[in-house]
């Protein structure tokens, strides 16, 4: 049995990856101050003996021997890291500086969550890892960007200088049950608009693209890199890529809605394409996803069903 420490275990993604880990036989300490985390999520945990909660910030220090850290404590979606932007820099710097005393302190394993956002409005495509990215340094996503870019040198410079045992994952856009209603990224906003037959909206033309991936392929590539010897970035997403019309239309269809689409304006800096290689995770971790966009989508338009 493992002591797994889960940063923001009461995230999204991070309520999936602890449920996976104690059905493995781990004990988990569950990190997270609810700021975009969620009870719901971790209401069905609180039973195991081997889950513990601990109802706190990362940027607070925290002390506790474990023998892997996952760090996954970090508002993601756009309107909610760019509404506290000085917290989400502090969430992620002062949060992975925290995260790496401590794993050099219990000599543990640490993943950092890092995301599709270090390549910015990436001018290569798709966007491969020794890509540099193309990042606004003072514009409204900098909070996040620019974080997260700090978080993985970081980390890079703990591995040059102590030999830290480090995991980079550059996660590309995830979805799946457990999402928030208010979340505010595209897959949430549409199937809850499109539940409610309320118009669906489109920011911008709908031209730019994203490549989603449901949440159960995202933690097998989280674990499976955890057990990897891989201590440089790697790109962790589905490289199936659809415009934000398409992934409009498809959603109104699954739901059988009556939604119309409606236009709004397009946020600051919103990247116009993005997609994954992933040719780095399928040849070190045997990494490939498996669900479907609409067989991905079913399970969490049933999900959010239950929810609204
Ligand atoms: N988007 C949209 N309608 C919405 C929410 C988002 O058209 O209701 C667009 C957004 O402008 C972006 C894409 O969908 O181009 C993905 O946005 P999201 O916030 O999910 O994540 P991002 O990949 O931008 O971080």
């Amino acid at each position: 049995m493992k002591k797994i420490l889960i940063t923001g275990g009461a995230g999204f993604i991070g309520s999936h990856l602890c449920l996976k880990l104690l059905n493995e036989g781990n004990y988990i300490i569950c990190l997270d101050n609810f700021y975009t985390g969620a009870k719901r999520n971790i209401e069905h945990l609180m039973s195991y003996p081997d889950f513990k909660l601990v109802e706190q910030s990362v940027i607070e220090k925290f002390d506790c021997e474990v023998d892997e850290i996952y760090n996954l404590a970090c508002p993601a979606s756009p309107i909610h890291y760019q509404s506290s932007p000085i917290e989400t820099t502090k969430a992620s710097v002062l949060g992975i500086l925290n995260m790496l005393e401590l794993a050099n302190k219990y000599n543990a394993k640490i993943l950092q969550a890092s995301t599709s956002e270090v390549y910015g409005d990436p001018v290569v495509h798709p966007q491969i890892e020794s890509y540099w990215g193309n990042v606004n340094p003072i514009g409204l996503r900098c909070c996040y960007d620019e974080g997260k870019r700090c978080a993985e040198s970081l980390m890079t410079d703990y591995y040059r200088q102590y030999n830290t045992n480090i995991r980079i994952a550059r996660i590309f856009n995830t979805y799946g049950p457990n999402m928030a209603v208010n979340d505010g990224r595209v897959i949430s906003n549409f199937i809850v608009q499109a539940l409610k037959n309320e118009p669906v909206t489109i920011y911008g033309n709908g031209n730019q693209t994203r490549s989603f991936c449901y949440v159960d392929d995202l933690i097998n590539g989280l674990t499976s890199l955890m057990e990897s010897n891989l201590n440089s970035p790697v790109n962790l997403g589905n490289p199936d890529e659809y415009t934000m019309l398409e992934l409009a239309k498809l959603i109104i269809d699954i739901t059988n809605s009556k939604s119309q689409i409606i236009f709004k304006p397009l946020p600051e800096d919103d990247p116009v394409k993005r997609k994954p290689d992933i040719s780095l995770a399928k040849k070190t971790l045997g990494f490939s996803p498996t669900v479907s966009i609409k067989n991905g989508l079913i399970k969490t338009i049933n999900y959010f069903k239950n929810i609204i």
